[in-house]
């Protein structure tokens, strides 16, 4: 009774040192590898400071959660580096109440920021296990307002459609037509596009058939595959 008890209480403590110990490294991810290099919005910075980031990696991997890189969640495809998903979620420009469209849950961290911020997320992930996973991740977390599909993200979500934002976190050798017309006039969408060398862009839709296209950074996503 006294020994089971007692293995109880070093649990709880165990728990709560290895919960302080993910905090830690999450401060100094965000000071080190997002304040450092010149993120600014204060909703994304207050997004990345709260989301258990090592709750989206394997068990293997939690070590790592807070590493400055990318890292592997299974059936070859990768949660991204930290500054990348800030960055993204920055050039998004989205606040509270938006609807916000993103190809490629993953291990469903992106979608966990841009929850966290407000936004009414529709995410499409093409592997089935992937989207189950990081579906349960979000739902024991609490948040309300992610909604899952399993499908082709090159055809996007209709039903939902039009989007304040869009944020493609695989990489399609071009814009895909479909997405470019789910967008909101007004509305944006973030995107690396290419295959060996990949540039991340920013798309503002600026009238019904006009898009104003710029491009941001090199980067290096998992390609986007083709549905069927
Ligand atoms: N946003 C994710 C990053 C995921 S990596 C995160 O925060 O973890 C990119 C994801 O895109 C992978 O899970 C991959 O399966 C998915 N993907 C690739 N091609 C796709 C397609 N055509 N439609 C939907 N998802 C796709």
């Amino acid at each position: 009774m006294f020994a089971a008890s007692l293995l109880s209480i070093l649990l709880i403590l165990h728990a709560h040192t290895e919960m302080d110990e993910y905090e830690k490294l999450r401060r100094l991810m965000v000071e080190e590898q997002i304040i450092k290099r010149g993120i600014k919005d204060r909703e994304v910075i207050r997004a990345m400071l709260k989301v258990p980031r090592e709750k989206f990696v394997p068990p293997q991997e939690r070590g790592s959660a807070y590493g400055d890189f990318p890292l592997p969640i299974g059936y070859g495809q990768t949660i991204s580096q930290p500054y990348i998903v800030a960055y993204m979620t920055e050039q998004l420009e989205v606040k509270k109440g938006d609807r916000v469209l993103e190809i490629g849950t993953g291990s469903g961290y992106q979608s966990a920021i841009l929850a966290e911020i407000g936004c009414e997320v529709y995410t499409v992930e093409l592997i089935e296990e992937l989207s189950k996973r990081a579906q349960r991740i979000i739902k024991e977390l609490g948040y309300k307002n992610v909604h899952f599909k399993i499908g082709d993200g090159y055809q996007g979500w209709k039903e939902y459609a039009p989007y304040d934002a869009i944020i493609v976190t695989a990489a399609p050798p071009r814009i895909p037509e479909k997405l470019k017309y789910q967008m909101k006039i007004g509305g944006r969408m973030v995107i690396p596009v290419g295959d060996y060398y990949q540039y991340l862009y920013k798309i503002a839709r600026t009238g019904k058939d006009s898009w104003k296209k710029e491009r941001l950074i090199g980067v290096s996503f998992v390609p986007m595959v083709r549905g069927n």
